[in-house]
């Protein structure tokens, strides 16, 4: 493989759609390569699922272009499209069978008798559901059915297979043993795809390359790990999850030391670089470079935060502590150890997990 750039099969370019004199997508761009699964993650009525019914062809675009390998498709009617798609409420035949609603596409094309059996075995077989082919489909279990489903979506075999909130509906054990089974399934049939969820676990097992959605406009796109560890503002940072924020003045630079209303704070990490002196930042402190000091009599030195624990959840691994901090700044880590409610508590902070947000 070596270093060769693997090209775009798909590329959407500044897409816009108005609805009722409102621009609800305002220019999103980006682009899906060979075997790569992009996941859109947003919030509901971020603009998701209105982006994948245009990439489907089930919308026109209002501005901008949908490009497949190179060339332009906005005018390319869905069924020519080849795409594949798959919704949460999966549309079964509920008066057919598994393996007659899976060969419903096939025998729209024309397909010979022989050729629709072998394919519809083979896409049954790769969801795990060959032994349910003369099953009727409302004698299964809602995850059942997305399985049935998704063979439907892959027995055409299309160029792009697209997912929107596929697991939605069903519960979070189930959830979670089907995200990785899709995942697996894609990697292993090298069908580029893009997969909708507001749900960032299911984003971070699914995706190569991830496209954060929010009022219908790219936040922030990159790997998954490139983006927890450098969310770019705190709306990414909030909505991943992490809770710890604090503003700051920049008072030095070398190290950046940074005056907040806990004390002075030293930043190790590289993004903070460019920030000048009296700039005001926001920082995310992260949990994970929070240690617990003992309490001395002695204030709280840099990198420090004091307060009282407020709620102990226990997480199975570890327990999520919720500290408050002055009167009402709350903060939370991660402790193996169980304090108590009350007790008061010091932390310390590594300067690599200090970081700079906007
Ligand atoms: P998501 O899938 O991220 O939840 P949607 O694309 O479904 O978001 O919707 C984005 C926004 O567009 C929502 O505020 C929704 O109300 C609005 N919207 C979607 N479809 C239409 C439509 N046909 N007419 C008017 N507004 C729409
Ligand atoms: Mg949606």
């Amino acid at each position: 493989m070596g270093m060769e750039r693997i090209a775009a099969m798909l590329e959407i370019k500044n897409i816009q759609k108005i609805y009722e004199h409102q621009l609800l997508l305002k220019g999103i761009s980006f682009q899906v390569k060979q075997g790569e699964t992009v996941c859109l993650l947003g919030p509901s009525g971020s603009g998701k699922s209105t982006l994948l019914r245009i990439i489907a062809g089930l919308e026109y675009p209002d501005g901008g272009d949908i490009l497949w390998e190179g060339q332009k498709i906005n005018s390319v009617p869905v069924h020519k499209r080849q795409f594949g798609l798959m919704f949460q409420d999966y549309a079964l035949f509920p008066h057919r069978n598994v393996a007659d609603n899976v060969a419903f596409g096939l025998r729209m094309q024309g397909l010979k008798k022989e050729e629709i059996e072998e394919r519809v075995r083979t896409a049954l077989k790769q969801v795990g559901m060959e032994a349910f082919a003369h099953r009727r489909v409302t004698d299964l279990s809602g995850g059942e059915q997305q399985r049935v489903a998704l063979a439907r979506a892959l027995v055409p075999r299309p160029r792009l297979l697209m997912l929107d909130e596929p697991l939605g509906a069903l519960d979070r054990a189930l959830r979670e043993q089907l995200t990785g089974e899709i995942r697996s399934l894609l990697h292993h049939t090298e069908i580029p795809a893009i997969y909708v969820t507001h749900d960032q676990e299911e984003a971070f097992t699914v995706a190569d390359s991830l496209v954060l959605l929010s009022d219908g406009r790219v936040i922030q796109m990159g790997a998954p790990d490139e983006i927890y560890n450098n969310p770019g503002s705190r709306w990414v940072a909030n909505f991943l999850g992490m809770k710890n924020f604090l503003k700051g003045k920049v008072i030095s630079q070398h190290p950046l030391t940074l005056e907040t209303r806990y004390g002075m704070m030293k930043s190790s990490y590289s993004r903070c670089g460019n920030l000048g002196v009296g700039e005001e930042t926001e920082l995310l402190l992260r949990s994970s470079g929070a240690r617990v000091v003992p309490l001395e009599d002695a204030n709280c030195g840099t990198n420090c935060l004091e307060g009282v624990v407020e709620d102990v959840v226990f997480q199975g691994e570890n327990y999520r502590v919720i500290i408050v901090c002055g009167e009402k700044d709350h903060f939370q880590i991660n402790l193996e150890n169980r304090p108590d409610v009350g007790d008061r508590i010091r932390l310390e902070f590594e300067a690599e997990s200090i970081l700079c947000l906007e």
